[in-house]
């Protein structure tokens, strides 16, 4: 496909935690819609440089930069490094996100911080850089609609409460009034805010719940649409809401949830 028929030609990504699961599906989705990508991850650089190389492979253009999205020196110097490199950044996917789990009466302060750290204070650092940068260009309607676009990974359970998993939970809430807020703040500059909420999807994140047959059928028992979510059906909805096909979408988020969300219990009548 020629790059000026791809929906985000000309266009630069940032993709935070790109480096595995849902992340490295959304670089690959952005990269294959024409966009150059910056690929985030915060551990070991492998994942990260694998992305990277497929991207290249595939005739695009990215490049990978560790950063931990809690640290707001980091994010800064990863901002840096992108609008070094690309001009600017017109998409932000603040996907980076971790699980802790534990009893809720056992969990520890550390737990609890560290999600909070990471889930929420990461995706404000992330965006609040994001939205200054876009600010700061300013509108390019030759490019995109949108001033900028900004897509917080957030997840079913800023609705659905999740015991067990309290610090998480309480996470992709805060993330949910989080995109509103800034979404209504910033609609008049032309930046357009959203959340993208997966149900469960295949990637490490879940690995150990999905370890047997039965750990699967009962998984399986939550989602009306009979299958486990892939980290391309993410990808994809990024690839879609970041462009200029979805403009008029700004403060919401989208779930893409195999129908996780319609009460499956209820099924039967309850
Ligand atoms: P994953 O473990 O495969 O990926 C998480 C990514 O975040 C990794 O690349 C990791 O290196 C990165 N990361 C962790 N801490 C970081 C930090 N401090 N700074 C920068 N990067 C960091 O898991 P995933 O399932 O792909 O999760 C991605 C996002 O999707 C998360 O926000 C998660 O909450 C959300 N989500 C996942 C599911 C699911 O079922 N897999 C469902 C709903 C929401």
């Amino acid at each position: 496909m020629a790059v000026t028929s791809q929906r985000l030609a000309h266009q630069v990504a940032l993709v935070t935690g790109a480096s595995s699961g849902i992340g490295a599906a959304v670089a690959r989705a952005l990269a294959a819609a024409g966009a150059a990508v910056a690929v985030n991850y915060s551990g070991h650089p492998e994942g990260a440089d694998a992305v990277v190389r497929d991207i290249e492979a595939a005739g695009g253009r990215a490049f990978s930069m560790r950063a931990d999205v809690s640290r707001e020196d980091e994010v800064q110097a990863l901002f840096a490094e992108t609008v070094q490199r690309y001009g600017t950044v017109h998409i932000l996917v603040a996907n980076a996100g971790i699980q802790q789990d534990a009893k809720f009466v056992d969990m520890t302060l550390a737990q609890w911080q560290k999600v909070l750290d990471v889930n929420l204070t990461g995706q404000f650092l992330c965006a609040r850089e994001a939205a200054r940068e876009f600010l700061r260009r300013g509108p390019q309607p030759d490019i995109s609609k949108a001033t900028g676009k900004i897509i917080c990974m957030s997840s079913v359970h800023e609705v659905i409460p999740w015991a067990g998993h309290v610090n998480y939970a309480a996470s992709k809430g805060g993330v949910m009034l989080l995109m509103k807020s800034m979404a209504q703040e910033l609609a008049a500059h032309r930046i357009r805010v959203n959340g993208i909420g997966p149900g469960a999807i295949a990637t490490p994140i879940n690995e150990e719940a999905r370890d047997t047959p039965e750990e699967v059928e009962s998984l399986l028992r939550l989602i009306p649409y009979g299958r486990v979510g892939q980290p391309e059906d993410i990808g994809q909805v990024a690839a879609w809401l970041a462009s200029d096909e979805a403009d008029y979408i700004t403060g919401t988020t989208l779930f893409a949830d195999g129908g996780m969300l319609l009460y499956p219990g209820f099924e039967s009548g309850g």
